[in-house]
């Protein structure tokens, strides 16, 4: 199972990162020990004295697929849930200044929370879901796939030029404005609509 990971797709996260807007997407690969097990606490890494949080959408992929054309990439996943892609915004700000690959930032252990699935019939259309983050108990971010630079279908169709899909890859698709520090003691909630998804106490 690999994570694929989206950066820069909602434009007003681009602005606050102060960043160009993509012309295609960027994505990153995560391991599957970046998954935070069901329940279990985002222990604070020492490595890092700056981690933020970005709650995305997630798409868990069902079919297996490579060249995957836009038009079909809706076949490939039925399922759509939230995660938090935890990122040590310190170490990536160096990396990125050294043009280096973001990995080490982004794709640590327990760095990808990821809470339950919704099947696609029992959402709103994939083009208008809203989402959001609680960060102990107030809203620290908000976003509507609608708003997303590259779709979800895209994302699935760019990155199957390069990757081959299989059965549950799991997309996260980029997160909206709003990214934020995190300290331990935190309770954090992501949402689809009014449905809490997942909970994560960072400790
Ligand atoms: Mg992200």
């Amino acid at each position: 199972m690999k994570i694929i990971a989206v950066g820069l797709n909602y434009k007003e996260h681009v602005v606050e990162m102060g960043l160009a807007v993509p012309e295609e997407p960027v994505f990153f690969l995560m391991p599957e020990t970046s998954i935070l097990p069901k329940k279990q606490p985002f222990y604070y890494p020492e490595f890092s004295k700056k981690v933020q949080y970005e709650v995305e959408l997630v798409v868990k992929i069902n079919r297996l697929g490579k060249y995957i054309e836009e038009k079909f990439a809706h076949r490939y996943y039925d399922e759509i849930g939230v995660g938090i892609d935890f990122t040590a915004r310190d170490i990536q700000n160096d990396l990125m200044k050294k043009g280096l690959p973001w990995e080490k930032s982004k794709a640590f252990d327990g760095s990808a929370p990821v809470g339950k699935f919704i099947k696609k019939e029992n959402l709103p259309p994939v083009n208008n879901i809203v989402f959001h983050l609680e960060q102990n108990g107030k809203i620290v971010q908000a976003g509507n796939s609608g708003s997303m630079i590259f779709s979800i279908d895209k994302i699935i169709s760019y990155v199957s030029q390069f990757f081959t899909l299989k059965i549950g890859d799991i997309i996260f698709t980029g997160t909206p404005v709003g990214v934020g520090d995190i300290q331990i003691g935190d309770a954090l909630k992501a949402y689809i609509g009014d449905q809490e998804l997942l909970s994560v106490d960072i400790k």
